[in-house]
């Protein structure tokens, strides 16, 4: 589904991503994880076009999405992106959130759209949602719909960043129950998150990277357990026992 071939991406003089070779197959669910500024999120967003890369090239579905001849926004529209923060149109409602991209990009009759939106909002348990603002939501339903947003252009394969480092932590249970059901019905899943006991049960894989390098490459149960870099050593630690230094 996703190929990195030696990918290098520089801001400036400042290079954020250092040959990167990964390879994600349809069905799999990576994590993706690291200390702050390890370009996580840099990587994610070379895989939705939002970065551009200096060499290297990344092929989703066979496809070489930095390619000049790309048509973007047909691109972009295919593959889901959930953020940190939710992006909603705030003075839209749940359901208008959710009908407005299938409708403009994808040529959705109003019917057809809405009622394939209603069906995703009653997936992620916000059916009873559909007409508020998506103002007046919580910050876990907001996110909640965000995602029903993105499934909404049936997109082939899910990236997310960090979608539950923006909220209070009693809504954090439930995006994951949310994204626990796609790894369920077999959607390949690229996920940067520091909730590692999301990790341990649904990763195929962990990718740990450090400095713009992924690092390191493993199961759940070998990263988490026996972790073989130094680095990757000190971040388990760290984020065990952030107070073990101080
Ligand atoms: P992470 O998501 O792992 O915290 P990022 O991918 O956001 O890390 O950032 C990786 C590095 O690239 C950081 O040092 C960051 O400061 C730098 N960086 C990210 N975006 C930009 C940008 N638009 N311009 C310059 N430097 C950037
Ligand atoms: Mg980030």
């Amino acid at each position: 589904m996703i190929q990195f071939e030696n990918v290098n991406k520089w801001f400036g003089s400042y290079q954020a991503l250092a040959d990167v070779n990964e390879t994600v197959r349809k069905g799999e669910v990576v994590v993706v994880c690291g200390p702050s500024g390890s370009g996580k999120s840099t990587l994610i967003r070379t895989l939705n076009q939002l970065e551009p890369i200096q060499s290297g090239r990344i092929l989703i579905e066979g496809q070489d999405i930095h390619a000049r001849k790309l048509n973007l926004n047909a691109f972009r529209s295919r593959i889901g992106f959930v953020f940190q923060q939710f992006n909603l149109f705030p003075h839209l409602s749940a359901l208008d959130n959710c009908t407005l991209a299938p409708i403009r990009l994808r040529g959705l009759s109003a019917a057809q759209a809405r009622e394939r939106a209603l069906a995703l909002l009653e997936r992620v348990g916000l059916a009873h949602k559909a007409h508020a603002f998506a103002s007046e939501l919580s910050g876990g339903q907001q996110q909640r719909v965000a995602i029903a947003r993105a499934l909404a252009m049936e997109p082939p394969l899910m990236l997310f960043d960090e979608p539950t480092s923006a909220l209070d932590p009693e809504m954090v249970g439930e995006v994951l129950l949310v994204m626990k059901s796609l790894v369920r019905d077999g959607m390949t899943m690229v996920v940067v998150t520091h909730e590692m006991g999301f990790a341990r049960e649904v990763a195929d894989r962990v990718l740990f990277m450090d400095a713009g390098r992924v690092l390191e490459r493993a199961t759940p149960d070998d990263f988490f357990n026996r972790p073989q870099h130094a680095r990757a050593q000190q971040f388990l630690r760290d984020i065990r026992s952030p107070f073990a230094n101080a």
